[in-house]
């Protein structure tokens, strides 16, 4: 019997999420160009990725997609300040430059900006045109890739200009989360450690007992988390797409860790906003009385073990949070609705399309 080498999968996982199928495998990449002709075929396919991962993953895949069609490639500068009009428009006009018309299928290979840019690029040009998803973070694998919302950031707030576009499918290697800065990893548990919170206390746990696995991106473990996160996240998109109720839930965290985001300046990583704004939405939660008591200890102890921070950083104004928190729009009555936990594994607010009014006082107090 012949030892597994890097090039063969060594175990690989399919989950629905309605008009697509989203590919989970230890060592996909070397198979991308093939599936991807199966779920988009395209006289043309433009592959849109960052400077940071280009010069890791894209020859290979280019030359496989050479071989059954023209490819352009498209790099942009790795990072959050580039997810813009501003890239948007450059690499519009880069697809045109190559000649590319409706029969392109866009490739989007990279971590969540560039999903989010490369996706927004593809409902635009031509009024639409396929995307594949090649998520290389664990938050986009996670979490980004699925659910075709796609967009870019403007100085008024994050991702205020996009569409919805879901890809044709995501294709997610988990073997390239070995190549993550441990820093990102870390950020990319927040998502999946929110989808324990919000939909299945067992996975929590088991995420709990694998994080020095999943920490080392340890392949088996990481496939186990990205497959079953993209279960869950599958399943409330396919329930309600456009967020008008169960959606929601998967905003748990992210009102305040969008504040925090915004406030910093992006100074801290995505995950790690959503993480201190899990724990500081749960001890709203508690105090409003929707929450079991214990859960924001509970949730807390993870997120520490995980190596990602619980507090407010020190520095950022507690008033200047609040306002921010208003940036996402979600009000009603005036006050701001929050997706709020009931316990571990599970969500507040069945009654009230699973947003709950927040007073901004007691937002004031939680995050003082
Ligand atoms: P990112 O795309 O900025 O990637 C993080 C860094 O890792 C970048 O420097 C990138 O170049 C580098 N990188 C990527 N893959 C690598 C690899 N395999 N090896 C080495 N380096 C690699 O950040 P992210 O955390 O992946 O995504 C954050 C973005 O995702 C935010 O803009 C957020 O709004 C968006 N997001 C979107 C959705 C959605 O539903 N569309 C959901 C969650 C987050």
């Amino acid at each position: 019997m012949s030892a597994k080498t890097e090039s063969e999968p060594l175990a690989s996982r399919e989950i629905d999420a309605g008009d697509y199928r989203v590919i989970v495998a230890a060592g996909l990449r070397h198979e991308m160009a093939s599936h991807i002709a199966d779920a988009a075929r395209a006289h043309h396919y433009a592959v849109v990725s960052d400077d940071q991962v280009a010069p890791l993953y894209a020859e290979p895949l280019v030359l496989a997609l050479a071989a059954m069609a023209s490819v352009s490639v498209h790099v942009i500068p790795s990072g959050e300040s580039h997810k813009t009009r501003d890239t948007w428009a450059r690499v519009t006009d880069g697809l045109l430059d190559a000649g590319c018309g409706r029969d392109t299928t866009v490739v989007a290979l990279g971590g969540g900006v560039v999903g989010d840019l490369a996706g927004f690029v593809a409902a635009t040009f031509m009024r639409g045109v396929p995307v594949v998803q090649c998520p290389t973070t664990l938050l986009a694998m996670i979490d980004a890739s699925v659910g075709g919302k796609t967009g870019v950031d403007t100085a008024a707030g994050k991702n205020l200009v996009g569409a919805f576009h879901p890809p044709a499918v995501v294709l997610a290697d988990v073997e390239m989360a070995r190549t993550l800065p441990l820093a990102q990893r870390r950020a990319g548990l927040a998502e999946a450690i929110k989808h324990g919170v919000l939909a299945d206390a067992e996975y929590f746990a088991r995420i709990d007992e694998q994080l020095p696995a999943l920490l080392d991106a340890d392949p088996a473990a990481t496939l186990d988390v990205v497959a079953r996160s993209v279960e869950i996240k599958a399943g409330v998109v396919r329930a309600d797409t456009r967020e008008h109720g169960l959606r929601k839930t998967l905003n748990l965290g992210h009102t305040i860790g969008h504040a925090i985001e915004h406030v910093s300046g992006y100074g801290l990583l995505h995950g790690e906003c959503v993480a201190i704004g899990m724990v500081l939405e749960a001890r709203i939660a508690e105090r409003l009385g929707v929450a079991e008591s214990g859960t924001a200890a509970r949730i807390g102890e993870v997120v520490r073990r995980a190596g990602l921070p619980t507090e407010r950083p020190r520095g950022l104004s507690v008033d200047a949070l609040v306002d921010a928190t208003r940036l996402d729009k979600k009000a009603r009555g005036g006050r701001m609705e929050y997706a709020l936990p009931a316990r571990i594994g599970a969500m507040a607010g069945a009654d009230s399309a699973w947003a709950l009014p927040v007073d901004d006082q007691l937002v004031h107090e939680v995050l003082a």
